[in-house]
């Protein structure tokens, strides 16, 4: 059995930017989950499938193989054979990510993966149900969030240093619509587990909460 540290919050709470932080200090291995609901995306949205369309995406996901590799230590996800990773941060695909992740089938589709990656290796996990579904007995679990107008204000900075023209409002609604889709879904929902520890970064410096996880780890 490999060490497990799950991460779980909401979106733009910092989950990976911490993670990949604290894999590199700890030898640990980084694991992007919500990376594999985008894999899935991609697919449904290949097969014009709409994010509206349960029925649809249901019967798609059994044609969808997504994996993950590592190339110079950096998470690479297949689908079907075919390298998607530069299309994962694509708005529609993080969109349908967000829709079609409540589907339950959708979601047993990617469990055991998930699973067997932990259970093999020491990983640092991030996604949303890590700590409360996929790995239950994992060694330490963080919930980390901070404020929505905090968590918008860092994705709107994040876009305008990358060149990308956004909308500080329209980001902040995205990001309150997504948290409510992962919060009321009715399979693996987003909460914090009885568990882990919460931990606010919106008055924290990156390599302070980095710093505070390690400190939890073995
Ligand atoms: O974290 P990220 O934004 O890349 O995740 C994409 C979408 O996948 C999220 O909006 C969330 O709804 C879903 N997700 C999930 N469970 C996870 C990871 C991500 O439902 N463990």
């Amino acid at each position: 059995m490999g060490y497990n540290v799950a991460i779980d919050g909401p979106a733009g709470a910092g989950k990976s930017t911490i993670a990949k932080l604290v894999a590199k200090e700890k030898g640990y291995i980084y694991v992007d989950t919500g990376a594999l609901y985008r894999g899935l995306a991609v697919h449904f949205l290949d097969m014009g499938v709409s994010p509206e369309d349960r029925t649809g995406i249901i019967g798609a996901v059994k044609s969808a193989d997504v994996t993950i590799q590592y190339e110079d230590g950096a998470q690479q996800v297949y689908l079907n054979g075919k390298n998607i990773t530069a299309r994962l941060r694509d708005e529609a695909v993080g969109n349908m990510a967000s829709m079609s992740s409540a589907i339950p089938e959708v979601r047993a589709h990617l469990l055991a993966l998930q699973q067997n990656m932990a259970r093999e290796k020491d990983v640092i996990m991030d996604g949303r149900d890590i700590g409360t579904c996929v790995l239950p007995d994992a060694d330490v679990k963080v919930f980390l969030t901070a404020g929505v107008k905090t968590r918008a204000k860092r994705r709107y900075d994040e876009l305008t240093q990358k060149g990308v023209a956004c909308d500080l409002a329209e980001i902040e609604k995205d990001i309150r619509d997504r948290d409510e889709r992962d919060m009321t879904r009715e399979t693996a929902p987003l909460k914090q587990a009885k568990d882990a520890v919460l931990i606010d970064s919106s008055h924290m410096s990156i390599e302070e909460v980095a710093a505070a996880i390690v400190a939890l780890c073995k």
